[in-house]
């Protein structure tokens, strides 16, 4: 069973049509990769499976279920964002374990939960630091920490590294794919880079002005591009 349907999912924004219909089936445990240029509608399809948006038209299913009118917490996922505001006067167990709080989750199983985040993040020695006493490597693993956490079966992400300098978003990448292998969970990642979308994805969406014009593995896409926006657009350099 596919863990996230998007059956010919539209947006519109007033008289404003964003995604014009986009549908796809993804598997247990796979990287999707939403890739686009920017203004395509990559964020407006993510934030609509997050719940943080409304369907116009069509459905999605997040195991199964049809989420269209669930609200976000009661999704089964859990988001990272391109500006993954910390909470600045918290520790890092305490950003870590606030959403966890939130949902009334008793106090030795949200210890239980950050510990091994922290162990999988090699967050462990900074557990009782603030943000400000962080690397943006480190701060990026908090902010992953807090989705980690709520041990979500869709995993989504935002550019979760554009704010990292061009070294750190290699090893980011690395990382955050060797987390999703070990955690078993779907992921669904938006990015405008090419190479990070070439790299990442078991999939890739290719969007072009809200439409999916091609989904697809990385070498398929790339070698056979399915129309000339596709062509030009992973051809180019990022
Ligand atoms: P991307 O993430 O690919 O850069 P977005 O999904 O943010 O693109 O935006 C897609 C289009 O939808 C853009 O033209 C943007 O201006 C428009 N848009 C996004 N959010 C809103 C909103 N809340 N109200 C009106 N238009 C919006
Ligand atoms: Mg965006």
């Amino acid at each position: 069973m596919a863990t996230l349907t998007l059956e010919n999912v539209k947006k519109s924004f007033g008289k404003t049509d964003v995604i014009h219909g986009v549908s796809i089936d993804v598997e247990d445990g796979e990287f999707i990769v939403i890739v686009g240029p920017s203004g395509c509608g990559k964020s407006t399809l993510l934030r609509m499976v997050a719940g943080l948006e409304t369907v116009t038209a069509g459905e999605i299913q997040i195991g199964g279920r049809r989420v269209n009118d669930v609200e976000p917490m009661d999704r089964d996922i859990a988001m990272v964002f391109q500006n993954y505001a910390l909470y600045p006067h918290m520790s890092v167990f305490d950003n870590m374990a606030y959403g966890l709080k939130i949902a009334k989750t008793p106090r030795p199983e949200i210890e239980q939960r950050v510990a091994e985040a922290a162990k999988l993040l090699q967050l462990e020695p900074y557990l009782q630091r603030k943000p400000r006493e962080l690397s943006g490597g480190q701060r990026q693993r908090v902010a992953m920490g807090r989705a980690i956490v709520r041990k979500p079966a869709v995993f989504l992400f935002d550019e979760p590294l554009s704010n990292l300098d061009a070294k750190l978003r290699v090893q980011m990448r690395l990382e955050i794919k060797a987390l999703q292998r070990a955690l078993g969970v779907t992921a669904l990642y938006v990015t405008h880079d090419q190479v990070e979308a070439m790299t990442m994805a078991d999939r890739m969406i290719v969007m072009n002005g809200g439409v999916a014009d091609q989904i697809g593995a990385p070498l398929e896409v790339y070698s056979n591009p399915a129309t000339e926006f596709v062509a030009g657009f992973i051809g180019s350099p990022p």
